[in-house]
């Protein structure tokens, strides 16, 4: 007989497990989809919406579990019970399983009362309006202190910027981080690359800083150096907090506690995967990686022949600019050296979020019916080590070639 296995949560990391588990535990497991949305949402892009361009693209969930032959229940989980293997769903029925995977996300928190938050459900932040006006506007794209996943607000700085010139606006742009150096996580040599195009774009940095709202919003006090700077507008990330799923176990933030394999510690048969754990960096490729680690772990106990690996995180981020992208790597659980940073691609599909299953599955119009990778690491691309002079294109079998 089939296990029961459950998965809360239809975004990133779920999906991910979902396929995943299809592909490695096969007819071991009858699985079901929770989600509270209908919809599984492609957040990176919504960074897109602020300039006016398309909505971030959505995915409808029931028929994508259909046709991987899962449950499909469109109700949001409302606690779990860990020692009857029960969900408890908003409706107030229940839902065995005998392996569960919690991947609820995170709840956005705004960081500054007077900012434009983004993103944000509440008023959709409208960069094309503050940057069309005839007058110069002093704009800061602020991430406040404790948000580990910063990219987004590079990436609006950018765009903002490309726009900017396009509409011949003198608006001065500011990005305001504790980071030590821009995108310090992605390793030295991305965020060299990071200042350097920040200077060329005459993007001001005021990294290492942790900025305070003062009167109103318009001014920022940055400390260390209690130096008071004042904007006609600022842009600034939430923050977030975890799921705080009651029945299972959570920080003082709410977030999951995970073992390397991604087991909740302390709870027989219930994993977590995603921005909702206590893993510090929340990022989409990481969320994928840990629900790898979790179908790998489950398929492994139900009888399959996978041997499960632990978490091992490498960061791989697409930084949207306005006019070309920037891929950067790192490993950041060690042993990676300095990271990389290339205008051309380092994994395969070149996608924001790296998912071993979850970007070949969405993008399989553009490199046919998937066949996963055997591992998390088979997506990468080599780059020739020495520098080109011709831009690089990447046939569909994942080998580089120059054009
Ligand atoms: C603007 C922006 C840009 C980003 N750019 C990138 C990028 O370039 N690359 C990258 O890798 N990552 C990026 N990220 C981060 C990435 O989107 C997240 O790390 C990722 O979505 C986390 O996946 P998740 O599955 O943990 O959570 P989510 O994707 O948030 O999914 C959570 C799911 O759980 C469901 N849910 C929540 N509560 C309940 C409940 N109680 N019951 C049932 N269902 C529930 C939600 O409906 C949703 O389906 C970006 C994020 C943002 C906001």
């Amino acid at each position: 007989m089939s296990a029961r296995v459950v998965i809360l949560g239809g975004g990133v990391a779920g999906l991910e497990a979902l396929l995943a588990l299809h592909d490695l535990a096969g007819e071991r497991a009858q699985l079901t989809l929770v989600s509270r949305e209908p919809d599984f949402l492609y957040k990176p892009l919504l960074v897109e919406e602020p300039l006016g361009l398309e909505p971030a693209e959505r995915h409808e969930l029931a028929p994508l579990a259909a046709e991987l032959g899962a449950d499909f229940v469109n109700q949001a989980a409302a606690a779990v019970d860990p020692a009857r293997h029960l969900v408890t769903l908003a409706d107030g029925s229940e839902l065995p399983y005998d392996k569960l995977v919690v991947c609820l996300g995170g709840r956005y928190r705004p960081a500054l009362a007077h900012a434009h938050t983004f993103p944000s459900t509440e008023e959709p932040l409208d960069l094309e309006r503050m940057l069309a006006g005839d007058d110069a506007k002093r704009i800061a794209f602020v991430v406040p202190p404790g948000v580990t996943w910063s990219l987004p607000l590079y990436e609006l700085a950018l765009m903002a910027q490309t726009r900017a010139r396009a509409l011949g606006s003198d608006s001065e742009l500011t990005l305001i981080t504790p980071e030590d150096a821009p995108l310090a996580a992605f390793g030295v040599a991305a965020s060299a690359a990071v200042a350097e195009m920040l200077a060329a774009r005459g993007i001001a940095i005021e990294a290492g800083a942790h900025a305070r709202e003062e009167e109103g919003g318009g001014r920022l006090l940055l400390s260390p150096g209690q130096r008071r700077l004042e904007f006609d507008e600022v842009v600034a990330l939430p923050v977030m907090e975890g799921p705080a799923l009651p029945g299972l176990p959570a920080d003082a933030s709410g977030f999951i506690p995970i073992d390397p394999h991604t087991r909740v510690v302390g709870v027989d048969d219930v994993y977590a995967a995603g921005d909702g754990t206590d893993f510090p960096l929340k990022q989409g490729g990481l969320g994928t990686q840990q629900a790898d680690a979790a179908a790998e772990h489950i398929a492994h106990g139900l009888g399959a022949a996978v041997s499960p690996e632990p978490f091992r995180p490498v960061l791989r981020g697409k930084l949207l600019t306005g006019d070309e992208s920037l891929h950067m790597r790192s490993e950041i659980g060690g042993g990676g050296g300095e990271g990389e940073a290339s205008p051309d691609c380092l994994w395969w599909p070149p996608h924001k979020i790296s998912g071993r299953y979850l970007a070949p599955f969405l993008y399989r119009s553009e490199v046919g019916e998937p066949e996963p990778p055997a591992g998390s690491l088979d997506v990468e691309v080599q780059l020739p080590k020495e520098w080109h002079a011709e831009p690089m294109a990447i046939d569909v079998d994942g080998s580089p070639r120059v054009d």
